[in-house]
C-alpha cells in the first residue's frame, strides 16, 4: 500500500502559487482577491470557508467572507451576487453550498459571473469543462487529476470506476478521465446507487474514485490486486476517544484493503487538502481568463 499523501502535495501546490503571487506584487500587479459567500450557520460549511480563508492568508490573497442570515430571500441572495460580480477587486468567489431549502441552488449558481466562477459551477463553464475546453475545473475534481498527475498514475487504457454521480465530484470526474488528454484516456464507468453488482465493477477495476459518503464500504474483498484507490468519502462518525467527540472517515476501509491495494488515498489528508489548493489554483487562473 502506498498512501498519497494529498497533504503534502497540497502544499506544494501552494506554494507555487504562493510564489506565482510575489512574481505578480515584484511587477506591480494586484493581488488576487477570493470572496465566500455564506448562508446560515451550518457547522460544516463555516468549516469549509474558514479553511479557504486560512489558505488565502497563507498565500497572500486577498480574501473576503459576506455572510448572510439563512432567512436571506432567493432575490435577496441574486442581488447580493450581483454586487459581488461587480466588485472589480474581487477576481473569483463561490457561494458555499448547501443553500437553505427555499433557495434554488441552480438558479444561484447561474447568477454567478462565468469570468469570477472558480468552482467552475455555471453552466457554462460545466459545459466547456464537459466540451474538453480549457476552462476552471470544479474544485475537487481537479484536485484528484492534480494528485494522479503527480502521483504519476497511469490512467490511459485503464479501467476506471467512479462510485457517486454528484454535480461537483463523480459526474466531472468521470468526464475527465474519459477525455483524451494526459491524465485521462481511461476506459470510465460511473457507477452510483442504482448501480448492479458494484463488487464486480471494483473487482474489474484498476482505478476506484469512490465519492459517496458512507464509512468505510469498501473492503478489501471488494478490490483488484494493486488497483489504486481515491476515496473522496468525508463522514464525520461518533468518536468518543476524540476531543471533539467524532472522526473523519472515508469511504474505504483502510485496514481491509491495506494488503491489497496499490496507491491509495487516506482520510483524512488525501483529496480534502487538494480542493482547497485547486480553489486557489482557479482564482489566479481568473487573470489568464476571458470570455471574450
Ligand atoms: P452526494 O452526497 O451528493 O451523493 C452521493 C452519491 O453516492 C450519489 O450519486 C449516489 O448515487 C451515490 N451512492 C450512494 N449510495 C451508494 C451505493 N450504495 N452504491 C453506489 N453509489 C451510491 O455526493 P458528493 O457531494 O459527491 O459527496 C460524496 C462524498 O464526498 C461525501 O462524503 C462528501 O462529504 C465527500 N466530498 C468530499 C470532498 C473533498 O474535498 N474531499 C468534496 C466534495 C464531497
Amino acid at each position: 500500500m502506498k498512501l498519497i499523501d494529498g497533504k503534502k502535495i497540497s502544499e506544494q501546490l501552494l506554494d507555487e502559487i504562493k510564489s506565482s503571487v510575489q512574481n505578480r506584487i515584484k511587477i506591480n500587479l494586484k493581488v488576487p482577491h477570493l470572496a465566500a459567500i455564506l448562508v446560515g450557520e451550518d457547522g460544516a460549511s463555516k468549516t469549509y470557508v474558514n479553511s479557504k480563508i486560512k489558505a488565502c492568508e497563507k498565500v497572500g490573497f486577498k480574501s473576503s467572507l459576506f455572510k448572510y442570515d439563512d432567512s436571506i430571500s432567493e432575490i435577496g441572495l441574486i442581488s447580493q451576487i450581483k454586487k459581488v460580480n461587480e466588485d472589480k477587486d474581487i477576481d473569483g468567489f463561490i457561494v458555499q453550498l448547501p443553500l437553505p431549502r427555499h433557495i434554488d441552488q441552480d438558479k444561484i449558481l447561474y447568477e454567478v459571473n462565468p469570468c469570477k466562477d472558480v468552482d467552475g459551477f455555471h453552466p457554462y463553464n460545466y459545459g466547456k469543462m464537459t466540451l474538453g475546453v480549457d476552462t476552471f475545473l470544479p474544485a475537487t475534481p481537479a484536485g484528484i487529476i492534480e494528485l494522479i498527475e503527480r502521483t504519476e498514475i497511469q490512467t490511459e487504457g485503464k479501467k476506471c470506476l467512479v462510485i457517486g454521480r454528484s454535480q461537483i465530484v463523480g459526474r466531472p470526474i468521470s468526464i475527465l478521465l474519459s477525455q483524451n488528454k494526459t491524465f485521462g484516456n481511461s476506459t470510465v464507468t460511473l457507477a452510483h446507487s442504482r448501480s448492479v453488482d458494484l463488487k464486480k465493477l471494483c473487482l474489474e477495476s484498476d482505478i476506484i474514485i469512490s465519492a459517496i459518503g458512507i464509512p468505510e464500504f469498501i473492503k478489501g474483498d471488494m478490490i483488484k490486486e494493486g488497483s489504486s484507490i481515491i476515496d473522496v468519502g468525508i463522514t464525520r462518525v461518533k468518536d468518543l476517544s476524540s476531543s471533539k467527540g467524532y472522526k473523519i472517515v472515508g469511504d474505504v476501509d483502510l485496514k481491509s484493503v491495506s494488503s491489497k491495494v496499490g496507491f491509495i488515498t487516506p482520510v483524512p489528508g488525501g483529496v480534502g487538502p487538494m480542493t482547497i489548493a485547486c480553489l486557489l489554483k482557479n482564482t489566479i487562473s481568473c487573470f489568464k481568463r476571458s470570455l471574450q
